[in-house]
């Protein structure tokens, strides 16, 4: 039994229960939808404005660094090159792993429950919630790339008389990854259950 099909809506910020035909929550004031109609455009919507974000993030550098009056420039993958130049794989496979399979499998991921909806699925309802809350579980991680930044900065400026600054894409990949993050909020996983009421089988 669900609060939809007992022909009840609950209220999407304080969770009170209402009986039909309110337009907003008594309690709290917030608009009711027992499910919000703009919700998958605004999926959509952060998901196009991160992968636009993801672009200058890959293409611009990472890290500049100028030592003794000579300045070197890093993009994330030519980054993860310079790492394994220099014999670290592990802070390389971190690197790799945080700025490239992680931004890349939310991607996908988002995008596959988002055009699940309505829609027959290769996945069952709970593996698609699974998925859902593997996405939302590593949002919280994905700004491990600009920690990472942020810690080989520290270092560097340790080790050489050197400076570094965060390039263009630091500031690119923060932004595209909270608008995944946004993304995938804006995804409201009961409507995963509603296709599999809806279907039959
Ligand atoms: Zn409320």
């Amino acid at each position: 039994m669900t609060a939809r099909r007992a022909g009840l809506v609950a209220c999407t910020t304080c969770c009170k229960v209402h009986h039909p035909g309110e337009a907003t929550c008594l309690r709290c004031g917030s608009p009711l939808h027992s499910r919000d109609p703009a919700g998958l455009q605004n999926v959509w919507a952060w998901w196009i404005a991160g992968l636009i974000m993801y672009i200058p993030a890959n293409i611009y550098p990472m890290l500049r660094t100028a030592s003794l009056g000579h300045e070197t420039q890093n993009t994330i993958i030519g980054g993860v090159f310079e790492l394994i130049a220099y014999n670290s794989y592990g802070v390389a496979l971190i690197v790799f792993i945080a700025s490239v399979i992680i931004p890349v499998g939310k991607f996908v991921a988002i995008a596959f429950l988002a055009l699940s909806i309505n829609r027959a699925s290769i996945l069952s309802a709970r593996a698609r919630l699974h998925l859902y809350e593997v996405v939302e579980f590593i949002g919280r991680w994905s700004m491990l790339d600009v920690f990472v930044v942020a810690i080989l900065s520290a270092l560097v400026q340790f080790e050489f008389v050197a400076n570094v600054h965060p390039g263009i894409a630091a500031v690119s990949f923060a932004l595209s990854v909270a608008f995944t993050m946004l993304s995938a909020q804006s995804f409201d996983p009961r409507l995963i259950w509603d296709t599999d009421e809806a279907d039959p089988t």
